[in-house]
């Protein structure tokens, strides 16, 4: 039997097919076995006795958890949620939903243990802004701007690994502990979209709460920017990947940041909403599907002939990276925070 979470939302879905047209892995594999409309139909097929574990369990596997069928459902069916659990419910063992876990989690782990020994500046001017610092960015120990004007909180991970894993007993672990401090804060400043995405996702929060998460670029809308006097990316040409977790309103904010800057150009990317392929752990179940989704992007992005590509992701600037890999194409791909922390001066 399922989850009644996910009963509740399988019997939201009208089939209206949107989330097709807009799934990544449908563009590439044609085969609505692993879209969201097809995997409701599916795990509505096996709750009423149709269909049997066997039957649905490699579909169920497939997809990449982009969550762009949840931004597209007019239903507001929360498609990751109901991923998440089907994959804590048809796991086939702890074991195997552990390794998944490790694989996806490893890079993080191997960064934590080369930057174990430099040191974490930890200064604060605004107490009741807290700062999600992304896991990557504390496993890299970076100091920023960000850390300059902010207090980083006793965030644990947003979660999004434990939940797309299925590890549901530590996804909830991390929700209790982040949302203690979310409600005792006055803002929480947040340095990646998919941090972002999975915090809002927390059904605990109330709507006045979510409205403290902000995205970081927010904190310098009304400040003066400018380039840095020696910036290599002077009178050059600068887009922007929106990961598949960002918001639209987010990805606007930034464009229009990026575009105020003096002595560079900013270049809307074609197809800038299309997903990089790389997906966390995804890459390493399904290269073959990661190398066609990437190899798309790949090419809007040779095309676009900028000499900086930005992003605001660490999967997604690992994403980017292996696109230009496979296409020859080796221009520099920043982290946002990090090419405004290198590159910009900041009044
Ligand atoms: S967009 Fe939403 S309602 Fe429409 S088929 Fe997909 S999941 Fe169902
Ligand atoms: S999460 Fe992404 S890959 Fe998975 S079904 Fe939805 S759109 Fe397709």
């Amino acid at each position: 039997m399922l989850d009644d979470e996910i009963k509740k939302n399988i019997s939201k879905c009208s089939r209206c097919a949107l989330c097709v047209q807009n799934c990544p892995i449908y563009e590439i594999k044609k085969d609505e076995n692993n879209t969201s409309r097809g995997l409701i139909c599916k795990l509505s097929g096996y709750e009423q006795g149709l269909l049997k574990e066997k039957d649905i369990k490699k579909d169920l596997k497939i997809c990449l958890e982009c969550s762009k069928c949840a931004t597209n459902c007019p239903s507001k069916i929360n498609t990751t949620k109901i991923f998440a659990y089907k994959n804590a419910h048809f796991s086939p063992s702890k074991i195997s939903q552990r390794l998944f876990l490790s694989i996806k989690l490893l890079p993080i782990k191997i960064l934590y243990f080369i930057n174990f020994f430099k040191p974490t500046k930890k200064t604060s001017l605004e107490t009741e802004i807290l700062y999600f610092k992304g896991c990557v960015a504390k496993a890299q120990h970076k100091t920023t701007f960000l850390d300059e004007i902010l207090t980083q909180g006793d965030f644990l991970c947003c979660g999004l690994p434990y939940l797309a894993s299925g590890d549901l007993k530590n996804y909830n672990k991390a929700k209790k502990n982040n949302i203690e401090l979310i409600k005792k804060a006055k803002k929480v400043v947040v340095d990646c979209a998919s941090c972002k995405s999975a915090i809002l996702n927390y059904d605990e929060l109330s709507n006045e709460d979510k409205k403290k998460i902000i995205f970081f670029n927010d904190l310098l809308k009304d400040k003066k920017i400018k380039l840095k006097n020696n910036s290599k990316y002077k009178n050059k040409t600068i887009t922007l990947h929106k990961p598949c977790h960002m918001n639209k309103k987010d990805f606007d904010n930034i464009e229009k940041f990026l575009s105020n800057i003096e002595n560079i150009t900013y270049k809307r990317l074609d197809n800038f909403d299309t997903c990089c392929g790389f997906g966390g752990s995804y890459f390493a179940y399904h290269p073959i599907i990661a190398t066609k989704i990437a190899l798309k992007k790949a090419s809007t992005i040779k095309t676009s002939k900028a000499d900086l590509i930005l992003t605001a992701c660490p999967s997604c600037t690992m994403g980017i990276r292996y696109n230009q890999l496979i296409s020859f194409n080796f221009k520099k791909t920043l982290e946002l925070r990090d090419f405004i922390n290198e590159e910009l001066v900041i009044d």
